[in-house]
C-alpha cells in the first residue's frame, strides 16, 4: 500500500466533511438504512409470529445490505455526481419498493397492511421529485405488485382471494395517483420557496428605483461599520449626497425624467465608488455613502470625483444641455455611541454646501 493511500485510509471519515451536498445525501442514505432496518425488524417478528415466511429473512439479511453498501460506495466516490440527480431518489424509491414486494409476496394474509409500507418509500421522494417522476415510479410500483399478484397466481394460489388482491391493485394505484399530485405539489412549492426567500431578502434591503441598499438597511451597515470601529479603532466616514434643484426637474419635465435621473445619479455614485464602500438612497433625492477606513482628507477626494462624475453625466434624453449638480456633506467618525448624532454632522455640512452655492462638497468639523 503506498504511504498516500495510508494516509487516505486513516483520515476517511464515513460522511464527507468537504462536500456538504454530499454529506447531506449521505445521511439521507443513512436514514433509508434506518428504515430498512426497521422494515427487517418487521419481517423478523412476522416470521416469529408465523405470517410470513423464512425466504424473506433470508432475502432480507442478503438483499437489504447489498443495497445499502452499493449505495454508500456510489455515494462515498462520488459517482452519483456524473447522474442527473446525484441523489438517486428514484433508484433509492424503486429499490426500496422492489424489497417491499419481495417481502410481500411471502406474506399470507398480511398483504394488505404491507402495501402500506409503499407509501414510506414514496415520502422520500416528497422534496425531490415532480408528480411526472412520482407517476412513473407509481407505475413501477403497481407493475411490482401486479407481477407480484401474477406469481402468486402461478406458484403459490392456495389460500389467496385473488379478488381481494384485485381490489388491493386498484386501490393502491389510485392512492398512488393522488400522492403523486400531492407530493409533485409540496415539491414545486418548495422550490418555488427557496426562490422566493432570496428575491424577499433581495427586495427587504434594497431600493426598488436605484437598486441601492434602502435606507434601513444603509443604517444597519451604519451601525455595523460602528461596532467594527469600537472594537478595532478603525476610521471611517460618512457622505450625505443632496440632489441640487430637484424639484425643478420633476415640475419642468415631468416625474419620469425625475426617476430617470435618480437612476443615473444612483448608477454614477456606483461605478465611482470602491469596492469597499456602501451605498444607499437614504430619501427621496438623498443617498448615503459609507467609506470604511477613511479619513476625511480621502473621502474629500473620493466625493470630489462622485460630484464631477455626476456632473459630467449626459441625458440625452431630457435634453442635450440638461445637467444635474448634487451637494455633499462629509462627517467622520468620532466614536459617538448614536450614528443620528454623526449623520447630523453630514447634514449640516450638506446644508453649507447648499447655502455655499451647491454644486460642491463640505466637511463637518
Ligand atoms: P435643493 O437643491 O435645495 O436640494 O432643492 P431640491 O429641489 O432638490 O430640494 P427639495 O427637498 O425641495 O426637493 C426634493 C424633491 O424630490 C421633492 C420631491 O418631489 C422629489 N422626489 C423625492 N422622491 C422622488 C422620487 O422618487 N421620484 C421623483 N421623480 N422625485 C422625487
Ligand atoms: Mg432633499
Ligand atoms: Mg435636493
Amino acid at each position: 500500500m503506498m504511504k498516500k493511500d495510508l494516509i487516505d485510509l486513516i483520515h476517511f471519515s464515513i460522511i464527507p466533511k468537504d462536500d456538504p451536498k454530499q454529506a447531506l445525501r449521505i445521511r439521507r442514505l443513512f436514514l433509508a438504512s434506518a428504515t430498512y432496518l426497521l422494515c427487517f425488524c418487521i419481517a423478523y417478528i412476522s416470521y416469529l409470529t408465523g405470517v410470513t415466511e423464512w425466504e424473506v429473512i433470508i432475502g432480507y439479511l442478503i438483499i437489504m445490505p447489498s443495497i445499502n453498501i452499493i449505495l454508500y460506495i456510489v455515494h462515498r466516490t462520488g459517482l452519483n455526481l456524473k447522474m442527473t440527480d446525484p441523489s438517486m431518489t428514484s433508484v433509492q424509491m424503486c429499490a426500496g419498493i422492489l424489497v417491499i414486494t419481495y417481502g410481500i409476496y411471502f406474506s399470507s394474509e398480511s398483504r394488505g397492511v404491507l402495501l402500506l409500507t409503499y407509501i414510506i418509500v414514496f415520502l422520500f421522494g416528497v422534496f425531490r421529485l415532480n408528480t411526472r417522476s412520482f407517476l412513473y415510479i407509481s407505475v413501477f410500483t403497481l407493475l411490482a405488485y401486479g407481477i407480484n399478484i401474477a406469481l402468486l397466481q402461478i406458484y403459490r394460489p392456495q389460500g389467496v382471494n385473488f379478488n381481494i388482491e384485485y381490489l388491493q391493485w386498484g386501490v393502491l394505484a389510485l392512492v398512488l395517483v393522488a400522492f403523486s399530485v400531492i407530493g409533485g405539489y409540496i415539491s414545486s412549492l418548495r422550490r418555488n420557496l427557496s426562490i422566493s426567500r432570496a428575491t424577499i431578502r433581495e427586495m427587504a434591503i434594497r431600493d426598488e428605483l436605484t437598486g441601492l441598499y434602502n435606507r434601513r438597511h444603509v443604517r444597519e451597515l451604519l451601525e455595523h461599520e460602528k461596532n467594527r470601529s469600537l472594537r478595532g479603532g478603525d476610521i471611517f466616514c460618512l457622505a450625505m449626497l443632496d440632489i441640487d434643484h430637484f424639484k425643478n426637474v420633476n415640475d419642468t419635465y415631468g416625474h419620469h425624467a425625475g426617476d430617470a435621473v435618480l437612476k443615473a445619479v444612483a448608477t454614477t455614485i456606483k461605478t465611482t465608488m470602491r469596492n469597499t464602500e456602501f451605498c444607499g438612497r437614504y430619501g427621496g433625492e438623498e443617498f448615503l455613502i459609507i467609506l470604511p477606513q477613511t479619513d476625511i482628507k480621502g473621502a474629500f477626494i473620493g466625493a470630489e470625483r462622485v460630484r464631477t462624475n455626476i456632473e459630467n453625466t449626459l441625458f440625452p434624453d431630457i435634453g442635450p444641455d440638461f445637467k444635474i449638480t448634487v451637494s455633499i456633506g462629509l462627517s467622520e467618525y468620532k466614536m459617538e455611541k448614536d450614528m443620528d448624532d454623526v449623520i447630523a454632522r453630514a447634514d449640516e455640512a450638506l446644508y453649507r454646501a447648499k447655502k455655499g452655492g451647491r454644486n460642491r462638497v463640505e466637511f463637518a468639523q
